[in-house]
């Protein structure tokens, strides 16, 4: 059976994998990127030894989907994980805040909100499965239970940020989602995601899989029992192809461009873009050791500044520090257009409060783009989840709005991407 399967992240890769062990399937990854890894892919500059991603990425120790995948392919050893520390930037000040201990510490709050908040997050961590929130609104719940001063101060920045105006409409599971399964210990893949992506191609490649990369699925037509892919490669050169099954691995508003289905315009699917402006410095920013680096300050245009170097030495990189400034809104914002040039001058005078003289360290900056980075959970978000079949027989589907309550990550994306294979071949067993 020739088998398409549309992006060549985490979820193709993982779907691309089980497809092609009973050997019998001709399958083609088509990736609109000139490189493998999705939202993880990666670039390298030519003095670093590690290729690095062009979003912060990490793993958590609880990510038993990756680490399986990675024990199939032979990796497991090359995932490492190590402690880094955390903390949050308000009214001028860092505090580290990453362990019940370090909350007790935090005297911006009262020592009240400061229970009441351990307490909401001790519960969220020993329940084991948190769709049943999912009828609550996370910010009137936090409120209530951690009280009106630790809202303020500790969760607000991190809803007003990630979610602009649907801040007060994103719903408890979501919340349960990003507590429960973080752990202190992180983890990083031996020379970076992009270059896991990377080694899974090869092996992907070397079993006959084929990788179309730097073209553009640009439709989706249906002919007769077949499918006709438009494609779009980097020298505008337009061709099509034709296939016996499609697996579609975008975001809806991305699917949506590309053919016309009813269930893509569901009310329910909606998300964020991200903007990540990356500094190459001569010195550290954050010099107290901090890794991740919450924003909670008024008014600061991004939500996060995380170190890659207080967390994954420098040697790799060339004795570098990088830095990435995270940032989520909508593509239809005007600052969604802006250039890397514009955003650093826009954030210049913010993170020269951290270090007056970071200009001075300054070796070069790129900026990523992520059109659909940070899905909406709604309350009883569960009723509108999408399947992985579509309206049309052979045109399948799994993107992150699939792995609901979770929001996205490299371990969701392999999970669901597996769990598709599977379904894919129980639907297709006579061709399969
Ligand atoms: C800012 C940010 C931080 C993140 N941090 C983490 C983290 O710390 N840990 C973690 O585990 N995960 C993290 N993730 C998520 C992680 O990158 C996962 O890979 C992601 O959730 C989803 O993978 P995916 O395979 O489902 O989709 P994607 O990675 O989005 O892959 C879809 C692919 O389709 C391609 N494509 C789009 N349109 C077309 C087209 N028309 N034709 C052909 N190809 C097309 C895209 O180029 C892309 O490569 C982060 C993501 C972002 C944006």
């Amino acid at each position: 059976m020739k088998i398409a399967i549309i992006g060549a992240g985490f979820g193709a890769l993982a779907a691309a994998y089980d497809l092609s062990k009973s050997g019998q399937n001709e399958i083609e990854l088509i990736e609109a990127n000139e490189v493998v890894g999705g939202l993880s892919a990666s670039f390298k500059e030519p003095n670093w030894e590690w290729s690095f991603e062009e979003h912060y990425h990490h793993a958590f120790d609880t990510d038993k989907q990756l680490k399986n995948f990675l024990e199939d392919l032979g990796l497991r050893e090359q995932l490492v994980y190590k402690r880094a520390k955390s903390s949050t930037l308000y009214n001028g000040q860092i505090y580290q805040i990453d362990s019940p201990l370090s909350l007790l510490k935090f005297k911006e709050i009262s020592l009240f909100s400061r229970l009441r908040t351990g307490a909401v997050l001790a519960f969220l961590k020993i329940l084991p499965n948190g769709v049943i929130l999912e009828k609550f609104k996370a910010s009137r719940f936090l409120k209530l239970t951690m009280g009106q001063q630790a809202w303020e101060v500790i969760w607000e920045p991190l809803f007003t940020s990630k979610f602009g105006r649907f801040r007060d409409e994103v719903n408890l599971s979501w919340f349960w989602a990003r507590v429960n399964p973080r752990t202190a210990a992180l983890g990083y893949f031996n020379g970076g995601f992009g270059h896991l992506a990377e080694v899974i191609q090869q092996k992907l490649e070397d079993k006959g899989v084929k990788f179309t990369l730097a073209t553009k699925v640009t439709a989706i037509k249906k002919n007769g029992e077949f499918f006709i892919l438009d494609l779009l490669d980097k020298n505008n050169l337009k061709t099509t192809k034709q296939y016996d099954l499609v697996i579609s691995t975008l975001a809806s508003p991305i699917f949506a461009r590309l053919i016309d289905l009813p269930e893509l315009k569901k009310d329910h699917l909606v998300g964020l873009g991200a903007m990540t402006l990356l500094l190459r410095l001569k010195k550290k920013l954050l010099k107290d050791g901090t890794y991740w680096l919450n924003v909670n300050e008024k008014n600061w245009p991004f939500v996060a500044i995380v170190e890659h170097d207080n967390y994954i030495s420098n040697i790799h990189y060339d004795g570098e520090s990088l830095v990435y400034i995270g940032r989520y809104l909508e593509t239809s914002e005007k600052d969604y257009q802006k250039t890397a040039s514009q955003l650093l001058a826009d954030y210049k005078s913010f993170i020269e409060k951290i270090d007056p003289n970071f200009m001075d360290n300054l070796i070069d900056f790129r900026l990523a783009k992520a059109p659909f980075a940070q899905p909406i959970s709604f309350v009883d978000q569960s009723r509108f989840l999408p399947k992985f079949n579509t309206s049309i027989k052979k045109l399948y589907w799994v993107c992150m709005q699939h792995i609901y309550p979770f929001d996205r990550g490299i371990n969701h994306a392999v999970a669901a991407g597996r769990k598709l294979a599977a379904h894919v071949r129980i639907e297709n067993s006579d061709n399969l």
